[in-house]
């Protein structure tokens, strides 16, 4: 799905750091997500199979979802995957207005001069959404005059739990328009937060580099290290927390420098005393049941699993036919070759062996 330089779903981030950019990399990790997400815009569109590419527990998470959507909808019509364009009033524009972002909402409701916005998560209520229903909200309110109340609504899949608030086109844009206003700041500073674990600029930011050089002065650690020698003495939680905060900046640097240097070594590069290191991609099996009943296996291993790894039916297959797991997945790999997948191996680098 393609993403408008002021996306919504940026928005969140923004209101926390006007100079995050999201990492690509790390948003093609978010693979669940978007199976989840086609899976409830299909189920929506009541297209067949809408469900066949999720595991048991998300098919329910994202069936909750579905189920939760048209009891809200009732007997009005549900859109999904709609895109929404935030015009802005620009004498120099043809019509007298412009686009300034535009974002894709999960799913609309429209009745009357009432709308109710939704998004899905397919995690937990980890984070705050408000920004980006904000922005899409704004964006309707911009497109379809007769609206005046937006309800916006965010599923949860993984907890099955909700949050849903109401929102004017001035609540809207109170919220919209400085993140806007931050963002397009030539002066605009960073600020360490939440995101930056996401921020294509971790391994560079001023900010977060500020953060982890406090941990080579050692007047930064009077207070926390005797606190983390003897926890079970400390009565200060303030203290471990202070700790914890500077130790989850370092993590999150420390892996932008690991992947940069990774990058670069297999380029050719690596640094002295290191080298790179492959790992064999996990090998699952694409259809349980399929391979249960070719290898005669008890019916009822792995209950509703579509997909499970291949060491984990070695582990039934051997304890079952009696033999060791080496034996027993050097069978399954002639048995059910056709439905073993590999997933994509990874290359580290690590410290060389000493000779
Ligand atoms: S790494 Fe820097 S720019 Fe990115 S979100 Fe964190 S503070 Fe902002």
């Amino acid at each position: 799905m393609s993403h408008h330089e002021l996306s919504p779903s940026a928005f969140p981030a923004w209101a926390e750091c006007p100079c995050f950019d999201s990492d690509e990399e790390e948003r093609t990790n978010t693979l669940e997500g978007t199976l989840q997400h086609d899976a409830l815009s299909n189920a929506l569109k009541e297209q067949p199979d809408a469900y066949q590419h999720l595991s048991a527990t998300a098919r329910e998470n994202v069936q909750w979802a579905e189920q939760s959507i048209r009891t809200l909808a009732g007997e009005d019509p549900i859109q999904s995957e709609v895109k929404l364009r935030y015009m802005a009033p620009d004498a120099f524009a043809r019509g007298g207005q412009s686009e300034v972002y535009y974002g894709t909402a999960d799913v609309l409701i429209r009745r009357g001069n009432h709308a109710d916005l939704i998004d899905y998560k397919s995690g937990t209520a980890e984070r705050d959404h408000r920004a980006q229903l904000a922005g899409y909200a704004l964006a309707l309110f911009s497109q379809r005059a007769r609206i005046k109340t937006v309800r916006c609504h965010v599923l949860y899949g993984a907890s099955r739990s909700s949050d849903s608030w109401a929102l004017s086109q001035a609540d809207a844009a109170g919220i919209v328009l400085p993140i806007l206003e931050a963002r397009n700041r030539q002066d605009r500073l960073p600020k360490v937060n939440s995101y930056c674990t996401f921020c294509r600029h971790r391994l560079t930011c001023p900010a977060l580099l500020a953060e982890v050089s406090k941990a080579a002065a050692p007047a930064e650690w009077e207070e926390p290290l005797p606190a983390l020698q003897e926890v079970g003495a400390t009565t200060d939680p303030e203290t471990l927390g202070k700790a914890l905060d500077l130790a989850r900046l370092i993590e999150i640097w420390s892996k932008a420098v690991r992947k940069a240097a990774t990058e670069l070594a297999q380029a050719g590069s690596v640094p002295p005393g290191y080298q790179l290191q492959s790992r064999r991609g996990t090998r699952e099996i694409t259809d349980t049941q399929q391979a249960i009943e070719r290898i005669g296996i008890p019916p009822d291993s792995f209950l509703g699993s579509q997909r499970i790894s291949l060491s984990k039916l070695a582990d039934t297959y051997a304890t079952t036919k009696g033999v060791t797991k080496k034996q027993a997945t050097e069978q399954l790999e002639t048995l059910v070759c056709d439905l073993i997948e590999e997933k994509k191996g990874t290359v580290s680098l690590v410290a060389a062996k000493q000779a």
